[in-house]
């Protein structure tokens, strides 16, 4: 899949310039790319790229509706026949109908830290539910170095830490030149801190210097009107609010997510009929990425896997499209759904949605959780999960608000996706690139050099593995 993504980005590159985006390019007009990252090299266009391709969809005659949250896929059997959702402005429900579903509506992060707030796993529950596989749920997470006073983060800062002493610290634990981070500056990290060294301090003068993913002036090497005010306004934010003022401001490892775990093909196509994945809901589940080190685990998603993974759909869907007869519709489980969507807005009084997202926040977040794992903290992380399913149930309150109806729909949907998360790792007893167990410490290749499936069955999580089809791949990790 590494493969076919990376052959696939040209294309990209190709049908954003045809639709009038600009991708940055040098006086010669090749490609603009910073290459002294090791393994890979960067790209860019400028921020307004989304604002350009709605006015090209509209021209084109997409049909959007706005402002609304789709909860749940329905389906004729294994046959996904479209969603129902409601209008986080008034409430109004809606269904919608089709032959082909597309899931788009990216990972889920917890909410846990600013700017990736809004992948919240609608999607990735929602296929789960409907009966669809899952797959890679246990190492799709992963964290960023965070500045302490504003939760802001430090792409690539792993090699500009130092410790109380002054020691610099990256040399001990993560080899130089690495292209992304390494999950053993994490663990060091805490290693420093847990042994009286702490705090980690972040040296900014150094990000330029000691960086590879910052060589060549990283995101501020191209003249881009919308980054370069976006990122100016930004920093400036942060500067304002942090609340460390010091010259070598303290450092945390900083809680990312992005777990987006629907299994598909080479065509985007899920294990269900009629359904798709693409982008960040089904990163981990294309296996385009591993628990291995880079160039294979390169943190989150990306703009490129959400246009390169979209062009890879493209052919299954209309051909699919052409082919399917109409979508069959089930009247009892529409029903079913506006009555399970709504009933929470019985609760006029009740605990907020937030507190159930903070409980969650509580055991997925911390490093002991999900940076270095162990049975007994999964084990406990399970019994709070298992105790917020019991709060959405019962005691989470939108207080007759549509915007927190759509926040309890969030929490139900990440409450789905803590307890995925946490029971494949549970599953997978070994330790492997960002998958470490502190309880199974050695990469076990003779019995876990497989992925684990996680699927919902008559109501349960059933997990199972599925063989990786090494035999067809050009170059064997
Ligand atoms: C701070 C930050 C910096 C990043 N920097 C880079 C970078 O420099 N380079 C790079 O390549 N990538 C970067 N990424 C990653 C990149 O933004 C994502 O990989 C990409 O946006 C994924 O696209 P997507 O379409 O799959 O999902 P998203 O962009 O997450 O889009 C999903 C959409 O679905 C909507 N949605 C969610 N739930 C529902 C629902 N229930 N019903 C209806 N709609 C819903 C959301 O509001 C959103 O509009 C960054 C991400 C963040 C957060």
């Amino acid at each position: 899949m590494v493969k076919i993504y990376a052959e696939t980005s040209l294309t990209l590159v190709e049908t954003l310039e045809r639709w009038g985006i600009e991708i940055m390019r040098d006086e010669n007009g090749k490609l603009s790319r910073i290459e002294e990252i090791p393994l890979w090299a960067l790209c860019a266009y400028d921020l307004d790229i989304l604002q350009k391709l709605r006015k090209l969809a509209k021209k084109n005659n997409v049909r959007m509706i706005d402002k609304t949250q789709s909860v749940e896929l329905l389906t004729d059997g294994n046959t996904v026949t479209g969603a129902v959702g409601f209008d986080l402005t008034n409430g109004i429900f809606r269904i919608f109908t089709a032959k082909a579903t597309v899931i788009a509506n990216g990972s889920c992060n917890w909410m846990a830290t600013n700017m990736w707030y809004s992948g919240r796993g609608d999607g990735v529950a929602a296929a789960y539910r409907a009966g669809a596989e899952l797959r890679n749920s246990e190492i799709s997470n992963f964290y960023n170095i965070g500045l302490r006073g504003n939760m802001s983060s430090i792409v690539g800062g792993q090699y500009a830490l130092y410790n109380a002493y002054g020691e610099y610290i990256p040399s001990k634990y993560c080899k130089e030149w690495e292209p992304d981070f390494d999950i053993n500056i994490f663990l060091g990290m805490e290693k420093e801190v847990m042994e009286g060294r702490g705090p980690i301090l972040f040296e900014e003068t150094e990000i330029f210097v000691k960086n590879p993913i910052a060589a060549g002036g990283f995101l501020f090497k191209w003249d881009r009107k919308w980054a370069g005010k976006f990122w100016g306004m930004l920093m400036a934010k942060e500067e304002r609010f942090s609340s460390d003022e010091g010259w070598r401001p303290e450092v945390i490892p900083l809680f990312i997510g992005e777990m987006g775990a629907v299994s598909v093909d080479h065509n985007m196509k899920g294990t269900l009929q009629g359904m798709w994945a693409l982008g960040d809901a089904c990163k981990a589940g294309s296996g385009f990425c591993g628990a291995t080190p880079p160039p294979c685990r390169l943190r989150g998603s990306g703009l490129t896997w959400a246009g390169v993974s979209s062009i890879l759909a493209e052919k299954s869907l209309a051909e699919y499209t052409a082919s399917a007869s109409a979508p069959v519709v089930h009247e009892e489980q529409i029903v079913r759904f506006k009555e399970e969507l709504f009933s929470p807005m019985q609760r006029k009084t009740g605990m907020s949605p937030r507190e159930g997202i903070r409980m969650l926040q509580e055991v997925i977040t911390p490093p002991r959780y999900s940076i270095r794992k162990s049975e007994k903290r999964m084990k406990e992380s399970l019994e709070v999960i298992d105790k917020v399913y019991d709060l959405v149930k019962n005691e989470i309150s939108p207080q007759e608000d549509f915007h927190m109806l759509g926040l309890y729909h969030d929490l139900r949907n990440m409450t789905y996706c803590s307890e995925i998360y946490m029971k494949t790792a549970l599953e997978r007893k070994e330790t492997r690139g960002w998958h470490i167990r502190e309880d199974y410490p050695v990469q076990d290749d003779r019995n876990w050099r497989k992925w684990i499936t996680a699927k919902l069955e008559n109501g349960t999580l059933k997990l199972s593995t599925e063989d990786i089809p090494f035999e067809k791949y050009k170059y064997n990790p």
